[in-house]
């Protein structure tokens, strides 16, 4: 049998980890300022850096040559981009051809009761939605500009245009750490997963200090316990949660804990800007240019290599720390760079 062309090689990094998912922030802009995420008068790339919709679609089909089997949308806000669902529509060609396993995207639901039925027909069969507290007032301190009545309808258009629900709820120690219960109660009445994350220190929040929000997730998942059944779960969906099922409503609890407990030996994806960055660790500086290859030539040859060469320097792990000590951020962009 003949040995497979370089060409023709699945993307491994150094450490021998498979490199099948892709995360795309198709813009760094949003309609909304979360605290943790972005301070309230962020100024947002010039039109002209950001790559077209086609030049995504490029790159995002190279890596499904290349071996890519998950696509994730994800910003700023994903569904803010102009004519975001042609690039929707056209990426779900792979799924429908097999070369895709999942197209997917993370959003803030604002834009749900629009685009619901269209994510559907585009191949889109869950979603991640971000949602932290439910409660109106809380949400619109956390998020600054949002209307929770607005996202509740949506994710439920969502659910009933049939796509599944996962909601990302971010621990907030002091602001909605009285309110987990409720949020499990919740997702198992309407049929939603859940997920809580621990804040990680990306970005400057301007006065905020990431050490009045962080709360480890151990203390949440005590919590949990004086109240739910939480049996532990062999579910993954090939990302960093690690999940329970809750006796009382049959429905997962994952927990994304980047901070106390370092889930990088099982990495298998890279993150690309709207500019046309990869970055290949979410708490790394280092990032390779995919657009100049991308513009320098109709062929895809040059793209392809630069996609090797990168993945080659994919780094073993992050190292973030929030303390009083360590008040600066990990790494200096916001999560809507690269897309958390
Ligand atoms: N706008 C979309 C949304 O909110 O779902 C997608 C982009 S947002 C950057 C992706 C996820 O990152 C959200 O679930 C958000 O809560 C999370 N996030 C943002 N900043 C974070 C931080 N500093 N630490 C932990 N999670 C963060
Ligand atoms: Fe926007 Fe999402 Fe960041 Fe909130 S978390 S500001 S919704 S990008």
């Amino acid at each position: 049998m003949s040995s497979p062309s370089a060409d023709t090689l699945p993307l491994i990094d150094p450490f021998g980890r498979a490199v099948n998912y892709l995360r795309i922030s198709v813009t760094d802009r949003c309609d909304l300022r979360c605290v943790y995420c972005m301070a309230e008068d962020m100024s947002f790339l010039p039109k002209a850096e950001v790559l077209s919709l086609e030049e995504i679609d490029r790159l995002a089909s190279a890596f499904v040559r290349l071996g890519t089997r998950k696509l994730r949308l994800t910003g700023g806000e994903p569904l803010v981009r102009r004519d975001i669902m042609n690039l929707i529509r056209s990426l779900g060609r792979h799924v429908k051809s097999g070369a895709l396993d999942e197209l997917t995207l993370t959003t803030n639901g604002t834009m749900l009761f629009k685009h619901a039925a269209g994510l559907v027909e585009a191949g889109v069969r869950r979603i991640n939605v971000s949602l932290d507290t439910l409660d109106p007032h809380k949400f619109q301190a956390i998020t600054r500009w949002g209307k929770l009545s607005k996202i509740l309808e949506g994710i439920r258009v969502a659910r009933d245009a049939g796509l599944a629900i996962k909601i990302n709820c971010v621990a907030l120690k002091g602001v909605n750490d009285d309110e987990f219960h409720t949020m499990v109660e919740w997702c198992g009445q309407e049929g939603y997963d859940l997920t809580f994350i621990e804040v990680m220190p990306m970005g400057e929040l301007g006065d905020l200090s990431r050490c009045d929000q962080y709360l480890p997730l151990s203390v949440v998942r005590a919590e949990l316990q004086t109240r739910w059944t939480l049996d532990e779960s062999d579910y993954r969906t090939g990302g960093p949660a690690r999940y329970v099922t809750v006796g009382e409503t049959g429905r997962r609890i994952g927990f994304i804990t980047p901070m106390t407990h370092n889930f990088c030996e099982s990495c298998n994806r890279v993150r690309l800007t709207c500019t046309g960055t990869l970055y290949m660790c979410l708490g790394q500086e280092d990032a390779a240019d995919l657009r100049t290859p991308l513009r320098v030539s109709d062929s895809d040859a040059l793209l392809e290599q630069a996609i090797r060469e990168a993945i080659v320097r994919k780094p073993k792990g992050h190292d973030f720390i929030i303390d009083r000590r360590h008040q600066a951020p990990a790494v200096p962009r916001h999560m809507s760079v690269t897309g958390g």
